[in-house]
């Protein structure tokens, strides 16, 4: 039997009184998606507790050669099955699966067998996937519910892009994660209702959040020494996986930079492109993605031209045709395994901005972060003399201190 034929499904059945558990990656983003389905009908409670021993149980239930964010997502999941804070018959996890070669279409099948080994193989896990990659008959992914969640990640890169350049000159401690939380409970709320998910109303409030972001930076300068990080997708943005670098880099007297989720999404899209250029499959595939690619750029674009025209206090999202074609000079687009050309894309892109201190995430185990991210470094820098990149490690056993160690060497140099 294949392994697509033995998963548990989610049955409509148990769509009335299933919790389904989302683990953490992007605080912001994941609270909107959840909400969401929250008003389709799911339970849903968000991941964000990092109690227990994560990283032991990681280890003892898949591989210790699997890479690092796999082995957090597994143990945290183990993890939250084990605190008793769910009934263990009424409980599904939510995993997603981008459908590329990389080990992130597979986390789903490791965590299955981490399951079945805890003795929690009956446990539905639930593939957040776009590509029909399982059938959960209690689970669908409707043409509205994408269009809801890409609202969520617009709305997720705005608040986190413009409360990553107020944090660091707030005048009174905590104010903006306090406006991060009010905007993020009246989104929640204002999504709700169907009306609002009109476009015209979404950049309505796009604006109305940007007033609320500047009326924290008033006149501050922003003239922090600003230090850009990129990396995997999982490490760069989750704080459980990079040990809190965002809270550590503030506490350190700069201003972290880093590109936002849509990046990601929007270079997946191209993705499909370059294979039906490559490789002439999946053609219907490809036209959707040649369709959906300009559409996607746009609506970052909206965010970037209302921040050059009525905000220029911020720095806005870059264009990300620029970005990707920026970088053609230095790696082929068809290096697309994990997160790809992406990586050395986001290096120049930050340069470009004049950010040119940047942290390379590179999580334990993972290959293709030491081609494009580690690999390309010696080529940015000597392209790019003035550019200043430091790979850090983040595996089971890497100590916050080392990590930090390498940070301030690389800030002493900065400031
Ligand atoms: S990109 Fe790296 S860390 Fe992410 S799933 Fe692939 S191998 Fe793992």
């Amino acid at each position: 039997m294949t392994q697509k034929s033995t998963y548990v499904k989610f049955t409509e059945e148990m769509k009335k009184d299933y919790t389904i558990i989302i683990p953490t990656m992007l605080p912001i983003h994941f609270n909107f998606i959840a909400n969401v389905l929250r008003t389709k009908g799911y339970k849903v409670d968000f991941l964000e507790f990092t109690d227990g021993n994560i990283r032991e149980a990681g280890l003892k239930y898949v591989h210790n050669d699997t890479c690092y964010p796999a082995l957090l997502l597994t143990g945290q999941m183990i993890n939250a099955l084990k605190s008793g804070r769910y009934d263990l018959d009424k409980v599904a996890l939510l995993m997603t699966q981008t459908g590329g070669g990389c080990r992130a279409s597979n986390y789903i099948y490791l965590i299955r067998k981490a399951l079945k080994r805890a003795g929690f193989e009956k446990v539905p896990v639930i593939s957040l996937n776009f590509g029909a990659m399982e059938d959960h008959p209690g689970f669908k992914i409707t043409l509205p519910l994408v269009y809801k969640m890409l609202y969520c990640a617009l709305y997720g890169d705005l608040i986190m892009l413009l409360s990553n350049q107020t944090r660091p000159y707030e005048k009174t401690e905590g104010e903006t994660d306090k406006l991060v939380r009010a905007w993020t409970d009246r989104l929640m709320e204002d999504m709700r209702n169907p009306k609002n998910i009109k476009y015209s109303h979404i950049k309505k409030n796009y604006h109305l959040i940007a007033e609320d972001f500047a009326k924290i930076l008033g006149d501050t300068p922003r003239d922090k020494v600003k230090v850009g990080i990129v990396g995997e997708i999982y490490v760069k943005f989750s704080p459980l996986g990079n040990n809190n670098l965002e809270k550590f880099l503030l506490d350190e007297g700069v201003e972290p930079v880093m590109p936002g989720f849509m990046d990601f999404a929007i270079f997946c899209v191209y993705n499909g492109i370059q294979d039906y250029l490559y490789y002439k499959k999946k053609p219907v595939k490809a036209l959707g993605c040649k369709f959906l690619y300009p559409y996607l750029l746009g609506k970052q674009n909206d965010i970037r031209q209302m921040l050059i025209k009525d905000f220029p206090q911020f720095m806005p999202p870059a264009d990300f045709d620029e970005t990707r074609r920026r970088v053609m000079d230095y790696i082929d687009l068809g290096a697309k395994m994990g997160e790809g050309w992406l990586l050395p894309a986001e290096m120049l892109e930050l340069a470009s901005e004049g950010i040119t201190n940047i942290i390379c995430t590179q999580p334990f185990g993972c290959l293709p972060n030491h081609i494009a991210g580690k690999g390309m470094m010696k080529q940015i820098k000597e392209r790019n003399p003035e550019v200043n990149i430091v790979a850090v490690d983040y595996d089971p056993s890497a100590t916050a201190i080392n990590q930090e160690n390498r940070i301030k060497l690389m800030l002493s140099n900065a400031k």
